[in-house]
């Protein structure tokens, strides 16, 4: 077969993946042998999954296709989604549940304080997060890019920020879950969704000044942790608030 070359602009944020001399985000590619777009996305640092438009010759494709002579392929991300657009796009936005790697425990946190379904468990390996994501039909949220671009990821998302905070809005960006938010519905420490519990059922659990101040009580049925607004709660209010002007006014 004869070598070819094919010329890829990744579009928006997805140069961050780039290696950092390719600073126009152009990469060229010498092949010489019919190779799938998605395997020379990869090679240049792009996880499939960050993926949501390639264009050929202005011809939008799948993963799959073969490249086997000269090419200008263009790269976008779902950031660069124009909502007006009826493009074929490679991913969806709806994901509204997650599975964590062990390093995002922060965001983790946050997603739940949010309302959100999010498996975190800190003594599960990389298989073991996979098949969780496989089972439960999870996107996957790792900054290990290597593992996002594992074959069988279908959803997922790099956090750009090391900040918890930050990582919190671009999920919720990203995932367009801004109206889904539902504060304190959902465990912190293991993820279930919360009862509502009356204060004679959870009372013999109360410290005497919580007993006394306090009416409104929710339960986990997973972990029996008691939640109500003491004294931590105006701070995690303020957070949950701080997150949601951040993902309105839009960058
Ligand atoms: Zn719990």
């Amino acid at each position: 077969m004869k070598a070819f070359t094919v010329r890829i602009r990744f579009h928006g944020d997805l140069n961050i993946f780039l290696p950092r001399k390719a600073s126009d985000a152009v990469i060229e590619r010498r092949l010489a042998e019919k190779t799938s777009i998605k395997d020379v996305i990869e090679s240049c640092g792009v996880p499939h999954p960050e993926v949501d438009l390639i264009l050929i010759d202005e011809q939008p494709v799948g993963f799959d296709h073969p490249l086997a002579n000269d090419a200008k392929v263009e790269v976008f991300s779902v950031r660069n989604r124009d909502t007006a657009s009826t493009e074929k796009h490679l991913q969806t936005t709806d994901s509204s549940s997650f599975v964590v790697d062990v390093h995002l425990g922060g965001l983790t946190r946050n997603l739940r304080l949010l309302g959100f379904d999010v498996a975190y468990n800190q003594n599960a390996d990389d298989r073991q997060l996979l098949e969780l994501m496989i089972r439960e039909n999870r996107a996957l949220l790792t900054r290990d890019r290597r593992l996002l671009m594992h074959a069988i990821v279908q959803h997922g998302y790099c956090p750009r920020s090391q900040n918890a905070t930050e990582q919190t809005i671009e999920v919720v960006r990203r995932f367009d879950l801004s109206e889904s938010i539902t504060p304190f519905t959902r465990c912190l420490r293991c993820n279930a969704p919360l009862q509502g519990a009356s204060k004679t059922e959870v009372i013999d659990k109360l410290e005497p000044l919580t007993k006394a101040y306090y009416d409104q009580f929710r339960r986990c049925p997973g972990c029996k942790q008691i939640y109500w607004s003491g004294s931590h709660f105006p701070k995690l209010e303020k957070r949950i608030e701080e997150i949601r002007s951040r993902v309105r006014d839009k960058p």
